[in-house]
């Protein structure tokens, strides 16, 4: 990590890993990140020249293709800082898995992708190198060099070392058996759940585990001791106990000991090998014993930590993350939306006479509301977003990822639908429970925890106020409020000049090749102390000022300028959305700004496409027709953008003047949920084709949505599946690999 001209490779047939990967490195040291979807592609970009320092490779299947890869990345020892193996879920288990030596692979990595262990795990991969490399980078001729001469001990050892606070670490291992002239080589721990399947943990020297066809798992040794053998054999271990690993490497003396855990029940199993007769016969006894022992007491705390940190931050009859942990869950919603420019909500739940129910039925039918409850708002929300008990019958929501207003509206709607529909007590009874809501949005309400949680305390007591069973977003004293907008107004009308807007720009892509067909143009506010601020946000405040001709102005001839530069650096025909505001549409000079961005720029109209949202109201812009189809008579492309939200009728559509029909998301992430929206995303896509418009779709984020979108012959897609709004440099490094890629096959 410390070289400044350092690339990176993540090779990984997953779409979310690889994206994930890339969000975590985006910004990081590496200068270049490739990425490639298979072990061709990485090695087409290797036969291409591309260097480098450190790869992330996925294993699959037998691991043979990723190991070869390894291997040829692994000729150049020189500029190669090390190679992660990167491990699926359902991967796990396989003839590879969480810190089993393999040539060529330093260290593991799991996916779902976890940011600070990347981190964790790239920056070891410096320092661990010149202790182990003799060890990692030869075959088992080298390795058994360096073990030579030592007794060995192997280890395989229950310790749960993944959460790093274990009080039997991999270092007090290895300093207990270096103390009695063992090395260690691997720790083993059960893996936990039904599956109790032994699992690989820490690897500490490495020794190569042989050809790739044998089964980790196939350790009778192991498998003995779990069902209970206590197993002392000073000498012809390998030929007594039919163990793969005894007999590969021709383990003479033998112990295991069973690892217990708090029950008395035997958990792991503790081996210890030696390719001499045992001389120092107690003194490895001593060893074993106490490190078994040590990992038995390991084991408690470590439950004893988990199970009280858990019970210390969830409620005990929801399980939800109580205010405490709510509370940090806030203050990291706040951190990354400062950094992303997102918005996002808080709701503050409040059921409707609680306290009467639970002193006329008893506390026992309350806290089945209160379960009854949770369980209705887990499900009525993301999996990404917070629910979480803050006190009595209080409930706090945090909505992640929000787009618009409207968005947070519709959901706080059906959670009040959710809540009153009848619920059946234990004994049959029937009873009806409703909730009022509060809303308070990051950053317009407040930009600090506190803020915010007041704000939507507020909102929710002035939906009590409107007579209950209802929702409130919240509304700032005015005077208060006048304050805080002249404020952010005076800012926003410096931004341009003060150089604090960004354009970021969103790939589009064709939905059968996934490849790249254009961008939208998305800007953002650099505010000096509020960060980055999304368009949600700062939009409708700009187009109440009239800021957004100016501003949008700027977006414009700024986007054409890096389309320009893009499409003939790249030679290839990117189109370039932006967005149009009714207050341009409105402006007699607009076909004039157009037309001067795109001679300014040299941008080619056909590839310039203006997004006007459907729910622009014709009645206030009484030529919107025309002037859309003089745009379109200069070339450009228009389409309709938020398709579904407005009401227009389809009579009027038929007139539109439009190249596209943009699908908004709030449909396109119910694919999958609710029938009502998929019908209304398959009905949108034929009438547009009626219309011979093309068809793209907003907000697609899982494969489930492409799936269908592409069953539906929708064209072009865009969305978090494929790549976030990125800021223009690491979009053009996209490009760039891009290009790459193409170049190599
Ligand atoms: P839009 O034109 O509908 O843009 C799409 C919005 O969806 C963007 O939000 C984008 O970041 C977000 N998005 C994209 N993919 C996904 C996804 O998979 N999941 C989710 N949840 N969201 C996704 P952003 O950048 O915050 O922009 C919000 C709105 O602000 C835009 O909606 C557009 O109406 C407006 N806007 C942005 N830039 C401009 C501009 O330069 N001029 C004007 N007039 N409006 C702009
Ligand atoms: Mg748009
Ligand atoms: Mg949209």
């Amino acid at each position: 990590m410390s070289e400044a001209s350092s690339s990176i490779l993540i090779v990984s047939i997953s779409r979310d890993d690889r994206r994930d990967l890339f969000d975590v490195l985006d910004g990081g040291p590496y200068e270049t990140i490739l990425t490639a979807r298979d072990y061709d592609q990485a090695n087409a970009l290797l036969d291409h020249g591309a260097e480098p320092t450190v790869a992330i490779v996925e294993f699959t299947g037998e691991g043979d293709q990723a190991k070869k890869l390894a291997q040829r990345l692994r000729e150049r020892p020189e500029q190669l800082e090390g190679v992660l193996g990167l491990i699926s879920g359902r991967a796990r288990g396989d003839c590879y898995g969480w810190g089993v030596s393999v040539d060529g692979i330093d260290d593991w990595l799991r996916s779902p992708i976890d940011p600070m262990e990347v981190s964790y795990r790239l920056s070891k991969l410096g320092s661990a190198d010149s202790e182990h490399a003799p060890a990692v980078a030869t075959g088992s001729a080298a390795a058994g060099a360096a073990v030579e001469g030592h007794q060995i001990l192997r280890l395989l050892n229950a310790v749960n070392c993944l959460d790093g606070d274990d009080a039997l670490n991999s270092d007090a291992l290895t300093a207990m058996a270096k103390h009695h002239h063992f090395e260690v080589f691997e720790i083993l721990r059960e893996r936990g759940g039904r599956e109790a399947e032994p699992q690989l943990l820490v690897q500490l020297d490495k020794l190569p585990l042989g050809s790739s066809g044998d089964s980790l798992w196939n350790h009778q040794a192991y498998y003995d001791v779990l069902a209970g053998k206590t197993l002392v054999l000073a000498d012809g271990a390998w030929e007594s106990v039919r163990d793969v690993w005894l007999s590969r490497y021709r383990i003479r003396a033998l112990i295991g000991l069973p690892l217990l855990n708090d029950d008395g029940k035997a958990v792991g199993a503790l081996l210890a090998g030696s390719r001499q007769p045992l001389a120092d016969w107690d003194g490895a006894l001593e060893v074993c014993r106490n490190l078994a022992e040590r990992y038995s007491l390991a084991s408690l705390v470590h439950h004893y930590r988990i199970d009280s940190r858990f019970r210390g931050l969830h409620d005990s009859l929801t399980k939800l993350p109580n205010r405490l942990l709510f509370n940090d869950r806030l203050h990291s919603a706040i951190a990354e939306a400062q950094r992303n420019g997102e918005l996002f909500a808080v709701l503050f739940v409040d059921l409707d006479r609680f306290k009467t129910i639970n002193d006329s039925l008893g506390h026992a039918v309350g806290d089945q509301i209160l379960v009854a409850v949770s369980k209705r708002l887990r499900a009525s929300v993301r999996a990404s977003d917070t629910v979480s008990r803050y006190a009595g019958d209080e409930f706090t929501l945090i909505l992640r990822h929000i787009v618009q207003r409207d968005d947070v509206l519709r959901i706080a709607e059906k959670i009040t639908r959710v809540l009153e529909s009848p619920l059946t007590l234990s004994d049959g009874a029937e009873m009806q429970i409703t909730a009022s809501i509060g809303i308070a949005f990051f950053p317009e309400d407040s930009s600090d925890a506190d803020g915010l949680i007041k704000c939507a305390d507020v909102a929710m007591y002035s939906a009590k106020g409107m007579g209950r069973n209802t929702f409130r977003t919240f509304v700032a004293l005015p005077e208060e409020s006048h304050q805080q907008r002249l404020m952010l107004e005076s800012k926003l009308r410096q931004a341009e000049r003060n150089n604090e807007l960004r354009v970021y720009y969103q790939p589009q892509v064709d939905s059968h090749s996934e490849d790249i067909i254009g961008m939208e143009a998305l800007v953002r506010w650099e505010h000096p102390e509020l960060g980055l601020i999304s368009p949600g946000f700062f939009i409708p405040l700009a187009e109440e000022t009239g800021l957004i001709i100016p501003i949008g102005e700027w977006v414009l001839r700024a986007a054409c300028f890096d389309t320009v530069r893009w499409q003939k650096d790249f030679d290839i025909p990117l189109r370039i959305s932006v967005n149009l505001s009714a207050l341009q549409i409105k402006q007699p000079n607009l076909l004039e700004v157009v037309k001067n961005a795109l001679a300014d720029s040299g941008l080619a109209p056909e590839t310039l496409d203006l997004e006007v949202t459907e729910s622009i109201n014709i009645k206030s812009i009484p030529n919107l027709i025309e002037v859309l189809s003089e745009l379109r008579e200069l070339g450009c492309n228009i389409s309709i953008d938020d398709f579904g939200t407005g009401q227009s009728s389809l009579d009027y559509l038929k007139h539109f003047p439009a190249d596209r029909i943009k699908i908004d998301q709030t449909f396109v992430r119910n694919i999958g949920i609710d029938p009502t929206d998929e019908a209304i995303v398959r009905a949108t896509i034929d009438m547009a084709h009626n219309m011979h418009c093309q068809v793209i779709a907003e907000g697609v984020e899982i494969e489930d949505h492409l799936r269908f979108l592409r069953d539906n012959h929708c064209e072009e897609m865009q969305g978090f599946l494929f790549c976030r709004p990125l800021p223009a440099a690491t979009f053009e490094n996209l490009l760039t690999e891009r290009a790459r890629l193409l170049a190599g096959g």
